[in-house]
């Protein structure tokens, strides 16, 4: 799905919305006609001033001639299956090897560090000097010419391959990863996917036979957790001692201290703190992204050891994947859970409706607005039907009123969709307005400071009287940690 529309993705990232189909083939076409008027000119000019024998610099008419000649005789048919095979051979080798050894390359820096002094000895030496090389090694025949086409074709390629890995964006990954894709995932069409996985076919066509992934795990999860820390509670998600340090530049900076939160189901828990006091630490750990230091956070009573489609993520830089549609974005899990089209339809339409996109459904991310975009995110991750959603303040980069619109929008869903949600945020209004709890979070290394338990109606008045009471308390407490932050 990933690298079947490289060349969109391409498109899309660099340059914005391509043009249409039809003027982008008459450019095309007019530079091909421009180039042989050229060819034609050049051609015809050596044939009247022979400035050298015009054997070397043929005109089209001359070249298309012998063509047809060829072709008369039953040549033509020969010399071009002989060279397409020696090509295809010559290509697929150098391909293969390359790419096997440029996504090594790009992701193991060991590997990088062992093949990259060979490649760029040998790299600059033009492919076409070292032609003589192989006609001595292998001979003049079939094999010199397969092997000088290996040889040629697997440097660029190898290096663009790691190029390309190096500059996959890590968010991209992290957000597929969150909606249920696989490493593996990444390198297979849908098709082909379908096509080497059962599994995946078996989902498609028997959608009721088969238990689904999340049931099935959860069942797992049921049998293997432990049954007194599931009669313990109820709660979703448990964060335990949970403690991280990063190490950079030789220096540890401690960004989280054995916090403790316990997450309900249902319940809407936002993450207030100070700057830099470890909240996305924290919402990275819950989401898989980032191992702790020390502790565990279990999700009904499993530890979580990666990122998953049971915990969706909107991020506050929306994230979308921008080579994909409106639809293609929210659609984008329920295709790798191997969903037929007709219940895709059916759920995208859904939640399209829900965040009010139902109208913007072929527009591609660029053409959106940052409210519409977050909008998007959030249908995406509605769509995967995960139990937990995890947010990075994701209003963040929006203007106040598109951001209380969406705080608007956001209440209105949860009401109807009763996720377990966590949700971290610098705005303690926003705070009071969406969450069951609120947990202030002490500057950094960030530990948990005071819970509020908010009570207040599902339906809020941002000017209540007991709204704006909460409000103040935890203002206040809030620019206790922030004041320390400045000392
Ligand atoms: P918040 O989201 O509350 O603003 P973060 O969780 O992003 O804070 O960061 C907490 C602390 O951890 C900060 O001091 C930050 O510099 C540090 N930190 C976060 N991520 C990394 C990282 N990948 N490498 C090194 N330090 C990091
Ligand atoms: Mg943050």
């Amino acid at each position: 799905m990933l690298l079947s529309s490289v060349s969109d993705m391409m498109e899309w990232g660099l340059r914005g919305a391509p043009a249409a189909p039809r003027a982008a083939l008459s450019w095309r076409l007019l530079s091909l006609a421009v180039f042989l008027a050229l060819w034609s000119l050049a051609g015809g000019l050596v044939e009247l001033t022979r400035p050298f024998n015009p054997l070397f610099l043929p005109a089209p008419w001359v070249v298309i001639g012998s063509l047809v000649e060829l072709a008369r005789k039953g040549q033509l048919w020969i010399h071009v299956a002989a060279t397409l095979e020696r090509v295809a051979v010559g290509f697929t080798a150098g391909a293969v090897l390359a790419l096997a050894l440029g996504l090594l390359a790009g992701q193991v820096r060991a590997v990088r560090n062992v093949v990259e002094p060979v490649v760029e000895l040998l790299r600059p030496i033009p492919p076409l000097a070292m032609l003589p090389l192989f006609i001595v090694w292998i001979g003049i025949g079939e094999g010199s010419k397969v092997g000088f086409i290996t040889y040629a074709t697997f440097f660029p390629m190898f290096l663009t391959t790691v190029h390309g890995v190096a500059q996959i964006d890590g968010r991209l990954l992290r957000a597929a990863q969150s909606l249920g894709a696989r490493p593996r995932d990444l390198f297979l069409s849908d098709q082909r996917r379908s096509q080497l996985l059962p599994g995946a076919t078996d989902a498609r066509r028997r959608p009721a036979a088969r238990p689904t992934r999340l049931w099935r795990q959860r069942a797992r999860a049921r049998a293997g957790a432990s049954r007194a820390a599931l009669a313990a509670s109820a709660m979703k998600i448990h964060v335990r001692g949970l403690s991280r340090t990063f190490v950079a530049a030789g220096r540890e900076t401690p960004a989280l201290l054995d916090v403790d939160v316990d997450i309900a189901e249902h319940e809407f828990v936002c993450l207030l703190g100070p700057s830099g006091c470890g909240k996305s630490t924290l919402l990275n750990i819950v989401a898989g992204f980032l191992r702790p230091s020390a502790g565990e956070v279990l999700v009904d009573g499993r530890a979580v050891t990666g990122p998953g489609a049971d915990r969706g993520v909107v991020f506050q830089e929306y994230v979308l994947f921008p080579w994909l549609t409106v639809t293609g974005n929210v659609e984008f899990g329920l295709r790798l859970k191997g969903a037929g089209g007709a219940e895709r339809r059916a759920i995208v339409a859904r939640y399209l409706e829900l965040v009010g996109l139902a109208a913007h459904a072929e527009k591609y991310p660029v053409q959106l607005s940052g409210g519409m975009k977050q909008r998007v995110a959030i249908a995406r991750a509605l769509a995967n039907s995960p139990e937990i959603i995890l947010m990075d303040e994701p209003f963040g980069a929006l203007d106040a009123q598109t951001r209380e619109v969406l705080q608007d929008e956001l209440s209105r869903i949860q009401r109807v969709e009763h996720k377990t949600v966590l949700f971290v945020t610098h705005s303690i209004r926003e705070a009071v307005y969406l969450a069951d709890r609120v947990v202030v979070m002490t500057s950094a290394p960030g530990r948990i400071k005071q819970v509020f338990t908010l009570k207040l109606p599902e339906l809020r008045d941002r000017f209540a009287p007991e709204f704006t009471q909460y409000e103040s308390e935890i203002t206040r407490v809030v620019k206790e940690e922030v004041a320390k932050v400045h000392e």
